[in-house]
């Protein structure tokens, strides 16, 4: 089976193809000719992945599956949520937002977050949502190389290390987007 994941982020695809069993072949925007940037203008993450999602199926025909991920920190009310990616402003990078939330959280005890991500799947025009959660503490510095985003600054529950200091392999067997793909891979498999 073909399916294409509706992302222009390099990392998502690659933790996504190395997590999906060999059946399923994975398709990106570039396999499909499709260089645009997706629209995500909604307030939640399961909006966001719908949206994405449809825009790849009614604009060029393809069964395809797109995800929206936030980090979500107790003591921030659950910001930066959905707006994770532009925490620290229109044009900023992943530095800027760990740097935002570091600062956020100096001289603070609580810090329970929990990174959530919504897959949208639409196969022949019908639409599937499913949810993975990875529960863990945000760190005081910076500490490790791997991975993208907040990993360097994510500590997963049962772990003293950061997303940033595992493999990919490490990483996809407890996080996030590990569980989801899980959920994604039994319901294709039905
Ligand atoms: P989006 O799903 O691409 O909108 O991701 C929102 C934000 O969360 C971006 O800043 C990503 O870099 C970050 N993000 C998404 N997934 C992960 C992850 O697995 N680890 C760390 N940061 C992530």
């Amino acid at each position: 089976m073909n399916l294409v994941f509706a992302t222009n982020n390099p990392n998502k695809l690659s933790e996504l193809q190395a997590l999906v069993p060999d059946g399923i072949e994975i398709l990106s925007l570039k396999d499909i000719n499709c260089n645009e940037e997706l629209p995500e203008t909604n307030p939640t993450l399961e909006e966001n992945a719908l949206q994405k999602a449809q825009y790849v199926y009614q604009n060029y025909g393809f069964n395809c599956f797109a995800d929206d991920t936030g980090l979500e920190i107790e003591a921030l009310g659950g910001a930066p949520g959905v707006y994770s990616a532009r925490y620290a402003g229109g044009e900023c990078k992943a530095e800027d937002n760990m740097k935002k939330v570091l600062s956020k959280l100096k001289n603070e005890e609580n810090r329970n977050a929990k990174f959530r991500t919504v897959i949208a799947l639409i196969i022949k025009g019908e639409e599937n949502l499913f949810q993975g959660e990875c529960n863990g503490k945000i760190t005081i510095t910076k500490i490790g190389v791997e991975g993208f985003g907040y990993d360097p600054i994510f500590i997963p529950e049962g772990y003293e290390i950061t997303f940033a200091e595992m493999s990919k392999k490490e990483k996809g067997a407890i996080s996030h987007r590990g569980k989801v793909v899980e959920k994604l891979v039994s319901f294709l498999h039905c």
